[in-house]
């Protein structure tokens, strides 16, 4: 078994879609980057690419790059993920938290699970979604942003 990290950070700006999780939540502004921006997302890729040894997201898929420009993050997802089945791992468990101060994300996080977990083609009991706020401190206390972690377990294929 293998162990990957994954931490993410992006501004929250107007005129923006919010998206978190493969789904858009509705607010009245959004997270800022040369995709998507979703934050989660992000995060869970990174923390598949550390446990496969495959480098980070930053180096795959290049914010210089016109293709990746407002790509759908669950496609990055897909892509990290099909990278690591190429190298001969299989997804294990997936747990994450979003550190977000506004807006409330109790009532979406069962539908990223879904994504989620409907992207990696694993179960959704192997998805764990969270959210927290930072209790008001910080940039994110502030809403100038959004964070998030995840930590991700793969499995050799050939060991199981
Ligand atoms: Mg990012």
């Amino acid at each position: 078994m293998r162990i990957g990290f994954g931490y993410d950070s992006h501004r929250l700006v107007e005129g923006r879609s919010l998206i978190l999780g493969g789904m858009e939540i509705p607010h009245e502004r959004g997270l800022l980057g040369h995709s998507d921006a979703d934050v989660l997302i992000h995060a869970i890729c990174d923390a598949v690419l550390g446990a496969v040894g495959g480098g980070d997201i930053g180096r795959r898929f290049p914010d210089t790059d016109p293709e990746y420009k407002d790509i759908s993050s669950m496609r990055l997802l897909r892509q990290v993920s099909l990278m690591a089945e190429e190298k001969g791992f299989l997804i294990n468990n997936v747990d994450s938290t979003i550190v977000i101060e506004k807006p409330k994300l109790a009532g979406y996080l069962h539908e990223m699970i879904m994504n989620i977990s409907d992207v990696l083609c694993i179960s959704q009991s192997r998805v764990n979604v969270k959210a927290k706020t930072n209790e008001g401190m910080g940039f994110v206390g502030r809403s100038e942003g959004v964070v998030a972690f995840a930590v991700v377990t793969v499995m050799e294929k050939s060991r199981m």
